[in-house]
């Protein structure tokens, strides 16, 4: 791993930052919000040609294009961006594309805690943290015996809900668990799903504070799932079986949505929990986290997962949300990450939100 020294020397020799990430995810209102913020920008994108439908989108084309043959090139080539003077900002995709063991490898500043990655993409240490931090988690089984009420089954390291799925008994358990690959069987929560997007900013000292810095909240949206969000159209799950058709959890878009106020106080506990946990575990994660939840009819939040940076259903809210636009009229996430790196900047502080 790319140690804190070595970052903070590069910044070290850093004057006029641009924002860089990988072409896809949220890129398009990263690329948006780091321009607001006055950064150059520059998209990381496979191929010999940049993608064209940035073109459709000129307030969020990337200043400059870096063209790579493979995600693994970036490695070998952080030193041209740091001579661009580039800080990384890192998404789902740009993760899982490079791969986590050289995503940490990255010779090159990068938003955020690189430590996070461990806590967040083992699916027990992500359960260490998060009930630690006093957060309700579902139900877990250890063994495919207990199965007693409707689970859920997933993969690890499984994205967008790939290959998840539904077991109401330990028989239907073993006809659809894949052989050799590491899963977990969680209770099925039956409610409604919200994904909380959070804010942490080690940095600003106002607002809802924490033991140190403060908390946000930018928005919530729901995701779209495909085939289980229109199953239901062709009947009972169960009849569709013998057309070989199995419910499947693969997002394929989101939607906003808005929380019953009342909940809100408890979804700022939980986030402030977290947080304040990963500050004792790890040093503390920064900047955009969000919280899949789903609520169930007793009003009770459980977290099924974490994602320890910017999600893609903050693209609904380029231009703010009905929760940001209450403390800054039209910020993103992508704006407010960019505006955190001109902050620390300014205070000279880049080492306690980058690495
Ligand atoms: P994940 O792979 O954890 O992101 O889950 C993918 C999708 O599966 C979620 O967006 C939910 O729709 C659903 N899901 C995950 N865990 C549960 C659970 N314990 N109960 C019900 N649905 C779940």
């Amino acid at each position: 791993m790319v140690t804190r020294n070595e970052i903070l020397g590069i910044l070290g020799d850093y004057r006029d930052l641009a924002v860089v990430t990988v072409c896809s995810h949220s890129s398009l209102q990263l690329f948006h919000g780091a321009r607001q913020e006055g950064f150059r920008t520059i998209g990381i994108a496979v191929g010999n040609k940049p993608p064209k439908f940035y073109d459709a989108f000129p307030r969020a084309k990337p200043d400059e294009f870096f063209l790579v043959d493979s995600y693994d090139e970036i490695l070998d080539r952080a030193d041209e961006l740091v001579a661009k003077n580039a800080v990384a900002v890192p998404h789902g995709s740009f993760v899982e594309y490079m791969g986590a063991k050289n995503f940490l490898k990255l010779r090159l500043p990068t938003f955020g805690n690189r430590r996070v990655l461990s806590w967040e993409s083992d699916r027990e240490k992500q359960r260490e943290w998060l009930e630690g931090a006093g957060v309700d988690m579902p139900k877990r089984f250890r063994r495919p015996s207990d199965i007693d009420r409707p689970v859920f089954v997933k993969y690890y390291g499984a994205k967008g809900g790939k290959g998840a799925f539904i077991a109401k008994t330990e028989k239907e358990f073993r006809a659809a668990i894949k052989p050799g690959q590491k899963y977990t069987i969680q209770e099925y929560v039956v409610g409604t799903r919200y994904y909380v997007h959070y804010f942490y900013s080690p940095l600003l000292e106002d607002g809802y504070r924490l033991s140190r810095g403060s908390l946000e909240m930018l928005g919530i949206d729901r995701r779209d799932e495909a085939n289980i969000d229109e199953m239901y159209k062709l009947g009972a799950q169960e009849s569709l079986r013998e057309y070989g058709l199995y419910p499947t959890f693969v997002v394929t878009g989101n939607v906003p949505v808005v929380l019953r106020e009342s909940l809100l106080p408890t979804a700022f506990e939980m986030g402030e929990r977290v947080v304040e946990a990963s500050l004792d575990l790890f040093g503390g994660m920064v900047g955009p986290f969000c919280l899949e939840t789903i609520v169930t009819d007793r009003l009770r939040f459980k977290v099924f997962e974490i994602s320890t940076r910017i999600v893609a259903g903050t693209n609904l809210f380029i231009s703010g949300s009905p929760y940001s636009d209450l403390r800054e009229a039209g910020m993103s996430t992508g704006r407010r990450i960019a505006r955190e790196i001109r902050l620390a900047q300014k205070e000279d502080r880049l080492g306690e939100i980058l690495s």
